[in-house]
């Protein structure tokens, strides 16, 4: 992960004398210093901005500088907005307009006029307010007291959402074999990602990846088999999978980091020169942040990347998932998600155990290692990105999983199981009705509220499935949508 951080750019004016600038300046300073050691990354002050070119030359230099992943606005004062709008307009960074103050209440007893004029942010903010909705810049705005635990948390959502534009825009994605035969969801127009999104998507031959793992010697097998060994519980006796698998991973993981991808997919029917698909191969390229799609699907493989760098710690709780079969019994209406082999440890309640078994499916001449596990419970998200034709749709609903409530000792791979929201059909008709594919990301660390700050800044669609979503509502939703997304 790139180190990044944000800027808290404080609008201002000369109006006031330089006595009260240095005091604005001194406590912007204070605040950035404490809300850093809150935030889960940096906010560095950059300046008190008094003149168009004050704040052009900062925007300038945020555009241009990589670490940047977005400006901080605040007007502590009354800041005139024409001298916001070329710096405004010219802002290719992501922009949360911080609507706070630095007094908490209001001092009855000292409160005179230069009290006032000192503690303005109630104008100033309004100010500035209007020339962000008159621009139509993408902007999220947070109100609230600076020192208050929930604006730290909203920020820090927000900052989270703002490091997955940065990683969407710098993301490269290496695909093995093209998307499996007549599949459509999983297609897509990659010059209109790489517009919108910033994606790289390319092909390299699997002939490439046989060759690469040619290279790989048993002394880096030897190691990448002690990392499973301490990681995972070996419950196999077939050691020539396992280390089949590390080959694989390793040969994977050269090209990926040679050509700067942070995402592959492959496909189960293009495995020349291969043994077995990669299963344990992907699924700890996974756990170390790299995103995965299988059957070629680019599209999840990138955004599993990017919602793994959005979660905790650069590197959160989010995979590669498929909706696979129902529940159906009343009262306990449940989705079962697993894939083929490759679902991410980072999903895991425990400790995942290596195991072998005969895959049928596709080029396999032998029985691909894979982890195996169990989904942990709790709040998540499932997000699915589609090719509207034109423009992207992303589809974002929440669910509940549960730790399964069926022990399955037969099936071989590792298996999630959840609730979606509103309920399980009405949310299945709904998924259904927007589009979204069987191929997810499935999150318990991001939420549906970043995701929707992310397709913001990514400028894409954004449709949000929940507790209060019904299918006539959503309906009508789409529907303008669709005449909005047609015009824009
Ligand atoms: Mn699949």
């Amino acid at each position: 992960m790139k180190k990044y951080e944000f800027w808290f750019v404080v609008g201002s004016q000369f109006l006031y004398g330089p006595e009260v600038l240095e005091t604005v300046e001194a406590r912007a300073r204070e605040m950035a210093a404490a809300l850093t050691k809150v935030l889960p990354y940096p906010m560095v002050y950059k300046v008190t901005a008094k003149t168009n070119k004050e704040i052009r030359d900062v925007v300038k230099e945020a555009n241009y500088r990589d670490e940047c992943a977005g400006i901080v606005t605040w007007c502590h004062t009354f800041s005139p907005s024409k001298m916001w709008i070329d710096g405004l307009r010219d802002l290719q960074k992501p922009w949360l307009h911080f609507a706070t103050q630095y007094n908490k209440e209001i001092p009855n007893d000292e409160i005179d006029m230069d009290f006032m004029n000192l503690n303005q942010a109630a104008h100033g903010d309004r100010e500035h307010g209007f020339i962000g909705a008159r621009l139509r810049k993408p902007r999220k705005i947070v109100a609230g007291y600076w020192q208050d635990e929930k604006v730290h948390r909203r920020i820090a959502d927000w900052m989270r959402a703002a490091v997955g534009v940065a990683v969407s825009k710098d993301m490269k994605v290496m695909r093995f074999g093209d998307n499996m035969r007549e599949v459509a969801v999983t297609e897509g127009d990659k010059v209109e990602v790489q517009t919108k999104l910033g994606w790289q998507v390319n092909t390299w031959a699997v002939g490439d990846l046989v060759k690469e793992m040619g290279k790989v010697t048993e002394a880096e097998i030897d190691a990448l088999v002690k990392e499973y060994e301490a990681a995972y519980d070996i419950a196999t006796d077939n050691t020539a999978a396992i280390r089949y698998q590390a080959k694989e991973e390793i040969a994977m993981k050269k090209m990926l980091d040679r050509e700067g991808c942070r995402a592959f997919t492959n496909t189960f029917q293009d495995l020349y020169g291969m043994e077995q698909l990669p299963g344990l191969a992907s699924q700890h390229l996974m756990a170390q942040g790299y995103g995965y799609g299988g059957e070629g699907d680019w599209k999840v493989s990138a955004m599993t990347a990017i919602l793994k760098a959005m979660g905790e710690g650069g590197n959160g709780a989010s995979g590669f998932m498929e909706d696979y079969t129902y529940h159906l019994v009343e009262g306990q209406e449940y989705s079962l998600g697993a894939h083929m082999l490759e679902v991410c440890p980072s999903l895991a309640a425990g400790k995942p155990r290596i195991e072998t078994h005969h895959l049928g499916i596709g080029m396999n001449e032998k029985d691909p290692a894979r982890l195996v596990f169990e989904g942990k419970a709790g709040k998540g998200i499932v997000v699915s990105l589609i090719d509207m034709g034109g423009r992207l749709r992303l589809i974002v609903q929440d669910i509940e999983a549960v730790k399964p409530i069926m022990p399955m000792p037969n099936l071989p791979v590792a298996r999630v199981m959840w609730r979606a929201l509103p309920d399980l059909t009405t949310g299945v008709e709904c998924w259904i009705t927007a589009g979204g594919a069987h191929h997810t990301v499935l999150s318990y660390d991001v939420t549906a509220g970043q995701m929707r700050d992310w397709a913001r800044m990514m400028d894409i669609e954004f449709v949000h499935i929940g507790a209060d979503t019904t299918p006539e509502k959503l309906e009508e939703e789409l529907l303008v949508k669709d005449l909005v997304w047609r015009l824009k």
